[in-house]
């Protein structure tokens, strides 16, 4: 063990426009001196953490992606994942404050534009001082270690049949629940990724060139990301959460709210491989009084699901042949409990780029950035 690594707890936190990412190391403990020196505190914290899966109201440990047996500055041990809504960022220093953690920490690991917002929060309430890291270094620091401690990290959503070349007019995109459930999920061998585009969808997206390991820029970029999707359908179909948006849509048919291609040519535009069922113009049913009146709200939720993906895909095929990249990982909170939108992706790479483009995901989903903090917590 380092001997100059800072005295525990170890933490990481992202501090995002929408959620709050907080990654928590747990060492195993390996001797007796060790247990001996753990104070009160330190181990109620730990308790608190490792026993309970909310906290609060708002709080959730994500269980299923927690790690064990990873290493951090020569110490084994496990990480905890939570996360909870960045409006909370006041009731979690309250609940700091209960459990002790003003009088043990003095510095905590921050990144995500809160890092800045809150700082004065942090000194005020918690007298806890934010070191604050970059949050597309952290980013990327997050991938590449989490993807090297866990073989399942990386994968990638099989087509029905994965040697075809997605090139025919007739492979429809599936937008149907039938089409997408033949997709399969296959982990991807991620031992040698460079180049790689990273697509990160948050509140916003941002889409990197990853070269090396300390080497990318931050090639592109839009604000119709995760924060559209979660605003748009919270004012089409009154839902108050993302989860409600993301059930909404899974039992929705966008086909009746959307424009499509068989619509305007009463089939395939197959000069120009276009299938019939592709988007034409989203939503744009919707101008039409007698369809609006026959819509459901889960048909307006999947459009906006099917809207926001596709033209992230949209943007992502394009830097990925502008840069000459073949991989495209695909990261953010807006990719939880979201099948839908990754397969979307997938058929969206593959079919655009007649199958040289690839669409692959990742595990850790939205706690890269808080993990990269982590790393980091000797800087
Ligand atoms: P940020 O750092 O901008 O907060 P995230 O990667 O955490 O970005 O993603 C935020 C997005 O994730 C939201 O805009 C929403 O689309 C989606 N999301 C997933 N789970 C939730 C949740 N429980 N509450 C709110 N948004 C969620």
């Amino acid at each position: 063990p380092d001997n100059e690594a800072p005295p525990m707890p170890w933490f990481g936190m992202d501090i995002g426009g929408t959620l709050t990412k907080l990654v928590y190391f747990e060492p195993r403990e390996t001797n007796r001196r060790e247990l001996d020196k753990e104070t009160e505190v330190l181990k109620n914290i730990r308790r608190y953490l490792t026993r309970n899966s909310a906290y609060g109201k708002t709080g959730r440990r994500d269980v299923h992606l927690q790690m064990d047996n990873v290493t951090i500055r020569g110490r084994r041990g496990t990480l905890h994942f939570i996360r909870f809504p960045t409006s909370e960022v006041g009731a979690f220093l309250q609940l700091a404050r209960s459990k002790g953690m003003a009088d043990l920490v003095n510095t905590i690991y921050a990144t995500g534009g809160g890092a800045y917002k809150f700082e004065e929060d942090f000194i005020k309430e918690v007298n806890m001082r934010l070191s604050k890291m970059d949050e597309l270094d952290a980013l990327i620091a997050g991938v590449l270690f989490v993807d090297c401690m866990n073989a399942q990290e990386c994968y990638y959503w099989a087509p029905p049949d994965e040697q075809a070349v997605h090139t025919h007019v007739t492979d429809s995109p599936p937008y149907s629940e039938a089409a997408l459930s033949l997709y399969v999920r296959k982990p991807f061998d991620f031992s040698s990724p460079y180049p790689f585009l990273l697509v990160n969808i948050g509140s916003g997206v941002s889409v990197l060139v990853v070269n090396a390991p300390d080497d990318y820029y931050r090639v592109s970029g839009t604000s119709l990301g995760g924060g559209t999707f979660l605003g748009l359908c919270c004012l089409l179909t009154g839902c108050s959460s993302f989860e409600e948006a993301i059930a909404l849509a899974a039992s929705g048919d966008n086909t009746t709210v959307d424009k499509l291609v068989r619509d305007i040519y009463g089939g395939d535009y197959a000069r120009f491989g276009l299938p019939g069922d592709l988007v034409a113009s989203s939503f744009g049913q919707m101008c039409s009084a007698e369809r609006r009146a026959k819509v459901s709200r889960a048909d307006l939720a999947r459009a906006t699901v099917v809207t926001i993906t596709n033209n992230i895909g949209s943007i992502a095929r394009l830097c990925a042949s502008n840069e000459g990249i073949e991989r495209v990982v695909f990261c953010g909170n807006f990719l939880r409990v979201n099948p839908l939108s990754m397969k979307l992706l997938s058929y969206a790479m593959s079919y655009w780029s007649r199958g040289a483009l690839k669409a692959l995901f990742l595990e850790h989903e939205g706690y890269f950035g808080a993990v990269g903090c982590l790393l980091h917590l000797d800087s």
